[in-house]
């Protein structure tokens, strides 16, 4: 048996790709429902916590958005500390950002903890692809990823893409722990004393 969801703890989850490849745009279509068509938007917060009902309980995702640092890439692993899930997103009318997410991919391999959760995401589905997508969803498939087509304009798949990274990372919440010890309460009271 499952132990169920006695607290909501954040489960933070890092949205990475390209300049402009709408990384920001995707996070305030699900935070706030709108499509900003303007010039290049950052969060200007470091995240946005969000919550999401899952088949497990509600689960707080705490999401941490690039503000320009994604320019640098050497500059992007320092937010990666504790994630649980990463966001790997592309422009489908931009061929040249699908090889930078393949990249992105080996950064957060090499340089995250174990086995975190991966999605790959091809952004502006609304208009036309570049490239034949076949080829990603293959490269995800083979990586292992989940891979989603999604538009922040329209806000096709949005929802979906972040219920499912929503009940991917509940199964972090409630696996069986060894000696069935309440590692929430124990992370809430580490934060208090240092
Ligand atoms: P970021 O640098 O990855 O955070 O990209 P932004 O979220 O700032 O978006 C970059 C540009 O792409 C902006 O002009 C957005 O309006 C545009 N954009 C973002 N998502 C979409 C989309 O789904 N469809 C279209 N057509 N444009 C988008
Ligand atoms: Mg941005």
């Amino acid at each position: 048996t499952q132990p169920s969801i006695t607290e909501e703890s954040k489960q933070k989850v890092v949205i990475i790709g390209a300049a402009s490849v709408g990384k920001t745009c995707i996070i305030q279509k699900f935070t706030k429902g709108v499509f900003n068509n303007g010039e290049e938007s950052t969060i200007g917060a470091a995240f946005v916590v969000n919550r999401v009902e899952t088949s497990r309980g509600p689960v707080i995702l705490n999401l941490w958005d690039t503000a320009g640092q994604e320019r640098y890439k050497s500059l992007v692993p320092r937010y990666f500390k504790g994630a649980v899930a990463y966001i790997i997103v592309f422009d489908v009318s931009e061929r040249a950002s699908f090889d930078d997410a393949k990249d992105w991919l080996e950064i957060v391999r090499n340089e995250s903890g174990a086995n975190p959760i991966i999605f790959f995401v091809g952004n502006k589905i609304d208009i036309q692809p570049d490239f034949d997508l076949k080829e990603a969803s293959d490269f995800a498939q083979e990586q292992g990823l989940t891979y989603w087509t999604t538009s922040a304009a329209t806000g096709e798949n949005i929802k979906q893409l972040f219920e499912d990274i929503g009940e991917r990372v509940s199964v972090l919440q409630t696996a069986p722990q060894s000696g069935g010890i309440n590692l929430v309460g124990e992370h809430e009271q580490k934060k208090s004393c240092c």
